[in-house]
């Protein structure tokens, strides 16, 4: 009968074992639990706004945001979070350049600078439309862009993500920084309008 003394020992054994696993399963849950809701907390476009309004003010800070968006969104603390590394590239709206962001495979989407994305970004029709007919989905956002401007759509992936540097409104001059950023949009951050 030392067969049910081994048995025994070796079912306390595996019982105290799923313990373990059980108590690690539910602190891993509630560490990762409390890490994304920190992160969705600090995710806003208000953070993006933050950084446009920056580099409308501060010149050498918008070369190194085109040069170099990831490093110089961590300057203002904007540091990419995730187990992945992802570049952001920043990419600046002119009088002849339109930049538009999609995903067209899923919905890959800068939350820590935008927020969660909005609905329409993640839809079939926009990842697939605004590739073919950029202007057409712009104008559906009530976005006209004269003949001359050349639009340029952006395709996201796990590894890079886009943010727009919108064109500053030509009545912004004078304005305080906090009044800059409240000039700056999400949609204005995607492309999909202008300010
Ligand atoms: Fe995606």
């Amino acid at each position: 009968m030392s067969g049910t003394h081994e048995d025994a020992a070796i079912s306390r054994r595996v019982r105290g074992l799923e313990t373990l696993l059980e108590e690690r399963g539910i602190v891993a849950g509630a560490v990762l639990d409390e890490a994304l809701d920190a992160f969705l907390a600090g995710s806003s476009p208000l953070n993006g706004a933050r950084v446009v309004a920056r580099a409308w003010t501060d010149p050498a800070f918008k070369e190194r945001l085109l040069a170099d968006g990831t490093s110089a969104v961590a300057e203002l603390g904007f540091a990419a979070g995730g187990v992945q590394p992802q570049r952001l590239r920043v990419v600046e709206n002119t009088v002849r350049a339109h930049n538009v962001v999609v995903c067209t495979l899923c919905s890959c989407y800068p939350v820590r600078l935008l927020g969660p994305s909005p609905s329409w970004y993640k839809s079939e029709a926009y990842r697939s439309r605004v590739v073919r007919e950029p202007r057409g989905v712009l104008e559906e956002f009530g976005l006209s862009l004269p003949d001359g401007t050349e639009v340029t759509v952006w395709d996201s992936s796990a590894e890079t993500r886009y943010m727009v540097l919108p064109r500053r409104p030509a009545c912004s001059a004078g304005l305080s920084a906090g009044e800059l950023v409240s000039l700056v949009t999400r949609n204005g951050l995607i492309g999909t309008a202008a300010l």
